[in-house]
């Protein structure tokens, strides 16, 4: 059975051009326990129509909180869209929490983290616990990208490379005049083995698009990581 809270939207901050970070804090004022790296449903309903949207978030923020951040791209689809009219104070039900992406910090000292797009959301939840936590961070990431304007948080996200973290960004669509002058290019087995040289020895955990996910498997699986290791959650296109 689906339990689900109300949760009043705290706070709207748009991110990027295209992804908007949306803060909602639990109206009983409870706390919800949550791995980090896990998602939550949201759920709009039309007050006329009595219709019901829910959709999957991965929740960004860490635990223990009675807050929920999501990092939503704003596609203009049936939530989102509903999302570009949203104001504080609005009442959401969220359902919360699930998935397998999950964080395990007790066995997993060494960890690799390739995100594509939205789909380092759940990577600042488990790096903001593992901070917020004082544990030793042994992360290394790789951020793919289109353009240098789609980096999330980057203020939050260049403090963790200060952090012991390492953070590699690749721009997939760089374009003359960008200002981008580092990595670009697809995430492949090659890029895997250049900034993370000692990939066979950490956790993988991949996030981001089906086509993504799919790329990173194969890049993994052609350098030695068994497929049963690599832990994964996608969506969008
Ligand atoms: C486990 C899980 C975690 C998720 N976490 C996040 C998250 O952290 N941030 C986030 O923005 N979304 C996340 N999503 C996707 C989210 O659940 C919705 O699918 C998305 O917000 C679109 O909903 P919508 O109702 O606005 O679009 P819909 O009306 O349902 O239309 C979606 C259509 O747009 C296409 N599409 C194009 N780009 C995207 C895209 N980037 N995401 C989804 N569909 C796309 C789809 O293929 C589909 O045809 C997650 C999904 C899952 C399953």
């Amino acid at each position: 059975m689906i339990v689900k809270k109300e949760y009043a939207l705290a706070s709207i901050t748009p991110s990027t051009k295209d992804v908007t970070v949306f803060s909602f804090k639990s109206v009983d004022g409870a706390g919800v326990d949550f791995a980090p790296g896990m998602f939550a449903m949201l759920f709009y309903k039309n007050k006329d129509t009595g219709e019901e949207i829910g959709r999957a978030f991965s929740i960004a923020n860490a635990p223990p909180s009675d807050s929920f951040e999501f990092m939503v791209a704003m596609i203009h689809g049936r939530l989102t869209s509903k999302l570009e009219e949203a104001k504080v104070g609005d009442v959401y039900c969220i359902s919360a929490p699930y998935g397998a992406l999950k964080l395990d910090a007790s066995t997993a000292s060494k960890l690799l983290f390739l995100a594509g797009g939205t789909g380092v959301a759940p990577f600042f939840s488990m790096i903001r616990y593992l901070r917020a936590n004082n544990d030793r961070i042994d992360v290394n990431m790789i951020y793919s990208i289109r353009y240098p304007y789609e980096i999330i948080e980057r203020q939050e996200l260049e403090s963790f490379g200060t952090d012991g973290c390492g953070i590699t960004i690749t721009v997939t669509r760089p374009q003359p005049g960008d200002g981008w002058s580092g990595q670009t290019g697809h995430i492949d087995a090659e890029m895997i083995m250049k900034y993370v040289p000692d990939f066979a020895e950490r956790v993988p955990y991949v996030c981001g698009p089906p086509k993504f996910v799919q790329a990173m498997k194969e890049a993994l699986i052609s350098i030695g990581v068994q497929e049963r290791a690599i832990r994964a959650e996608m969506w969008g296109e």
